[in-house]
């Protein structure tokens, strides 16, 4: 006897129900969606109890009539795609034809709807899956649907919902995705009587601001990129912006939000080096491609997106977001008090594009007229040689390498032997020592690792140094890496002699590197190329820059601003944390009001 039997047409639909219908927001993104692909201007949802108690969605999009008002709570009922070859041209949200049927199916359901043409409407009533009732109503053009009794007989799911707050902000997360890539829509959000949200229709970088704060568009930077495959358009957050928690992070193609670790991963590739450790910056990108290039039914509630050439995404995407960051982050110009034929040129460093620093020249600047403050500061009075002193020798760090100088007669002072104080256009400048010579000996030891390893500088008296049995072994085993950045040693008696350092790092900060190294290696990190380098680097320059409270010569501030400003990135230090701010002029005039 045959065992197999078809199942009834409910209990089916239930089945499916659980993979699109997982809780109240999953409805909210199926009821969002049909309303833009029904052309719909304003969108308005209105939710009781994080969902539980209703969701409900209200739009002026086209509308149905009588018999798809019905038939659109059939399975595989859909207006969206006819054949297979549509499947590969869909430019609509849905498609499947299975959202609406799902829904009614663990829920209570009530529809009014209305077309263009019709004088009356038309409500239909479903519970369970089951036909309840239809008759005609007076209702606006458009549709509305409410869902009451989510789960109503699936108990096991209704059991594992969550707090109405924690469902509404699952509920809050879907009407973003929504609402951000349809700008042009206006949408409303209310719970529980309150209105959350209201955004009229406008701009994207507005559309964002509405979303997340006035202030979030000052903390991102355009991206723009195309090529014949994809475009790639939206906004990277600055460095500084990153947040130690994700949730601003969107991708959208062709206006559909998805998830992606591995274009995440792409993203976090383009931000390395500008960011603390496990900062995640926010994001807004947005994919633009032909349908045909992509595959949105992997996945029953299409948050994942296959592209046929994800490799070509994945590059475009990272050198789109690098150039992006790269571009804001260009040196606002310097006011330095010199006539363009002073300007001392850096000597490039060979085979290196090095950028020139913006300087910006006062074109009234009149050599014979002085007007330049004498008395920087009540009570301290300056001497000329202050302000004019031709650079002496440096003795500090590896200050010297490659740059002749610094522009002479740029009024630069330190303050509380930490920041160094400068004047531009924009504002008064504080630059953060020790985070800027790091930055700055963390190109120069890249730069030197890239080509032939650090410079090496021999000690005259050997330093010891007791380390563990284990230690010692690992720094044998780790020699070969320790040479390349200039470290020389041998080992007896269970002690560590330290023969050679990189040029310019005292030895002390030389051992608190590698005892930076031992903790790592410890954990087995498995660094190796680029990746080793860059890390080297990183820690080495730490340990070897100037400190806080070190006291500098005008010569030693002049040209560490030099080279600060030469830097690819000035602004931020391999961690990501900021080297320099700037107090704007308009901020210092409104303390005076
Ligand atoms: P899909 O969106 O995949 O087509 P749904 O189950 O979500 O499947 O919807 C089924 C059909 O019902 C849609 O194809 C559409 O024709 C119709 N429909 C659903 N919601 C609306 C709406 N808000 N306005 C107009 N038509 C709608
Ligand atoms: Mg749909």
């Amino acid at each position: 006897m045959s065992r197999i039997r078809l199942l009834p047409e409910t209990l089916a639909n239930q089945i499916a129900a659980g993979e699109v219908v997982q809780r109240p927001a999953s409805v909210v993104k199926e009821l969002l969606e049909n309303a833009i692909d029904a052309g719909a201007r304003h969108v308005k949802l209105i939710v009781k109890d994080g969902g539980k108690g209703l969701i409900q969605v209200i739009d002026d999009g086209h509308g149905m009539d009588e018999t798809d008002a019905r038939m659109c709570f059939e399975r595989h009922a859909t207006s969206k795609i006819q054949s297979t070859g549509d499947l590969f041209r869909i430019q609509t949200k849905g498609f499947r034809g299975e959202a609406l049927a799902s829904i009614a199916a663990v829920a209570h359901v009530e529809l009014r709807t209305r077309t263009g043409e019709m004088e009356l409407g038309t409500l239909v009533r479903v519970e369970g899956g089951k036909f309840v009732g239809q008759e005609p109503v007076s209702t606006s053009q458009g549709t509305s649907i409410a869902v009451k009794n989510l789960f109503f007989n699936v108990p096991a799911r209704r059991k594992f919902l969550k707090s109405a707050q924690v469902e509404m902000r699952h509920i809050i997360d879907e009407f973003q995705r929504v609402a951000i890539p349809h700008h042009g829509i206006g949408f409303t959000l209310i719970h529980n009587g309150h209105e959350v949200y209201r955004l009229t229709p406008t701009n994207p970088m507005q559309r964002i601001a509405h979303i997340f704060g006035r202030k979030m568009p000052q903390r991102l930077v355009p991206v723009k990129e195309q090529t014949d495959y994809i475009k790639i358009h939206g906004y990277a957050g600055k460095p500084e912006f990153a947040k130690q928690r994700r949730g601003e992070q969107f991708f959208f193609v062709n206006n559909r939000y998805f998830k992606s670790s591995y274009l995440h991963s792409a993203v976090m590739q383009a931000y390395e080096g500008l960011l603390p450790e496990k900062r995640i910056p926010p994001y807004f990108l947005f994919f633009e491609i032909d349908p045909e290039h992509i595959d949105v039914n992997i996945h029953p509630t299409k948050t994942e997106i296959k592209f046929d050439d994800e490799y070509t995404v994945y590059n475009l995407l990272r050198a789109s977001v690098r150039h992006a960051l790269g571009k804001f982050d260009q040196m606002p110009s310097i006011d330095f008090d010199i006539t363009p034929g002073l300007i001392p040129r850096a000597k490039p460093s060979s085979g290196q594009n090095v950028r020139e620093p913006k300087i910006q020249v006062d074109p009234h600047f009149n050599p014979f007229r002085d007007d330049r403050p004498q008395h920087p500061f009540p009570g301290q009075i300056s001497t000329p040689a202050s302000v004019s002193e031709p650079p002496s020798p440096i003795d500090f760090p590896s200050l010297t390498e490659d740059i002749p100088a610094a522009p002479p007669g740029t009024t630069v002072f330190q303050w509380k032997n930490k920041y160094l104080i400068t004047r531009m256009p924009e504002g008064l400048m504080i630059v953060h020592q020790h985070r800027a010579h790091k930055s700055i000996l963390y190109h120069q030891f890249l730069d030197q690792l890239a080509r032939s390893g650090i410079h090496t500088q021999e000690l005259l008296f050997p330093e010891s140094r007791d380390y563990m049995p284990a230690e010692l072994d690992l720094l044998e085993k780790h020699r070969d890496i320790l040479h390349q950045t200039g470290i020389r040693y041998h080992i007896q008696d269970q002690s560590l002699h330290l023969t050679s350092v990189p040029a310019g790092v005292e030895p002390g900060a030389v051992l608190a590197f590698m005892d930076e190294l031992l903790a790592h290696w410890s954990d087995d990190i498995p660094i190796q190329g680029d990746e080793l380098h860059r890390f080297l680097a990183h820690k080495l320059a730490a340990k070897a820059a100037i400190r806080t409270g070190h006291q500098m010569s005008p010569a030693e501030q002049q040209q560490l601003l030099a080279q600060l400003f030469r830097l690819p990135e000035p602004k931020y230090e391999p961690s990501g944390k900021m080297n320099f701010i700037i107090l704007p002029v308009e901020d210092i005039d409104k303390q005076f009001e």
